[in-house]
């Protein structure tokens, strides 16, 4: 199989699973515990927390453990929200659903959530967020890098503006880690989410980085565990897995960024040059290196993920992490994106196991299931491909 669906996910890099082992086997005191199985499962929790700090420039006591991206999402919104110090959020119309769905309830409850729009790049405007501020505004939350298109927001300059408000501003940071160099004190940023899956690492585990000060109420009460932030026993192999895959991702940033960025240059290039009446989205600069989107005119997205299936390749529409039923993209539309170029789309996103032949091998075997699909479709002649 030739993987090209990391922003969905990525394989575990072998010394994480080795790093986790031991923890499943001899390591299974409870970190609570004051004996020494105990003390070593904590001190182990607390090793990652460092790496998973250090991978964003913050302090380890400011990284709250959580089940991954989803969780720390939902535990930024509703943390800031239930705290009480406003009812009227902003976020972004291209966000992922583990922060539009929050937003959504929060309306529900009374709320009032500003939907800013994007441009056709995928940019959220500063003057636009400057103009939705109001006396009630309690949080901003706008993503750093789009996990459809991959185009990263001005996030310094966004957090500049709410914070110079006293407003707490978020960034679902999911996509960014590990693709672009990511300081929580450079960005400015008040809370900042990450996925472990996402980086090599397992799944089910993630972080929200919390600055040092910012009130937000707890979701999950019992014992008292991550500093009374979010309750229950700690997954102790999972979160050593996640630090090590931090570590592992910050020692080799710059050579993935370039790795990424090889890969995403021959995948683009080829695709433009090759196959006919296609584009590529998102910001041609502004964005994560590692993600290829491309809009095939006349073709199902669907069914050419289908064909590529068929001959070994692994790709996305888009938001995989969603649903099964596929409904347009809200992303591609918020873009201005029409119908069937919405339809038409293709997410190619490389990982650091990819290859140079994978890639090219990739093209043709798109450059071939293009041709066949454009061959039967319903707007054949309106192009005459
Ligand atoms: C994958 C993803 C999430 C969800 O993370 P999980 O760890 O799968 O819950 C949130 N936001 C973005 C941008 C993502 O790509």
């Amino acid at each position: 199989m030739i993987y090209l669906d990391n922003a969905a996910s990525t394989p575990v890099h072998p010394k994480v699973i080795d790093k986790m082992i031991p923890y499943l086997k001899e390591q299974y005191g409870n970190p609570s515990s004051i004996h020494r199985l105990g003390r070593a499962a904590n001190s182990a929790i607390q090793n990652a927390r460092r790496e998973i700090a250090d991978l964003i420039g913050a302090d380890s006591r400011e990284i709250l453990i959580t089940s991954g991206g989803t969780e720390s999402n939902n535990t930024a919104v509703n943390g800031i929200m239930q705290h009480g110090r406003g009812r009227h959020v902003i976020t972004s119309a291209i966000e992922h659903d583990a922060v539009l769905e929050p937003c959504r309830r929060l309306e529900k409850d009374g709320c009032r959530v500003s939907y800013l729009p994007v441009d056709s790049q995928g940019l959220v405007s500063v003057e636009d967020l400057k103009r939705e501020i109001s006396e009630e505004t309690a949080l901003v939350t706008i993503m750093l890098a789009n996990n459809e298109v991959g185009t990263l927001q001005p996030i310094r300059e966004l957090a500049e503006v709410a914070r110079s408000k006293g407003i707490v501003f978020h960034t679902d940071a999911v996509q960014a880690v590990g693709k672009t160099h990511i300081n929580v004190n450079d960005l400015g940023v008040d809370m900042l989410s990450i996925s472990s899956h996402k980086i090599n690492g397992p799944k089910g585990v993630g972080a929200l980085y919390i600055r040092k000060g910012v009130p937000i109420t707890p979701l999950i009460l019992g014992g008292g565990q991550e500093m009374g932030m979010r309750s229950g026993t700690e997954n102790v192999a999972s979160i050593v897995g996640f630090g090590e895959a931090c570590k592992i991702a910050r020692e080799n940033m710059e050579q993935n960024i370039i790795h990424f960025r090889n890969l995403s240059a021959i995948l683009s290039r080829r695709i433009l040059s090759e196959i006919p009446a296609t584009t590529i989205n998102g910001h041609p600069q502004q964005r994560i290196p590692n993600n290829v989107h491309v809009t095939f005119l006349g073709v199902n997205g669907e069914d050419l993920i289908i064909k590529l299936d068929e001959n070994k390749v692994a790709a996305s529409t888009g938001s995989a992490c969603s649903v099964k039923i596929q409904k347009a993209s809200h992303v591609l539309k918020a873009m201005g994106m029409s119908h069937e170029q919405v339809t038409g789309s293709l997410r190619l996103t490389v990982g650091t196991a990819n290859t140079r032949e994978e890639v090219e091998q990739t093209v043709d075997i798109l450059k071939m299931v293009v041709r066949e699909l454009r061959a039967v479709s319903p707007y054949k002649s309106k192009y005459n491909f």
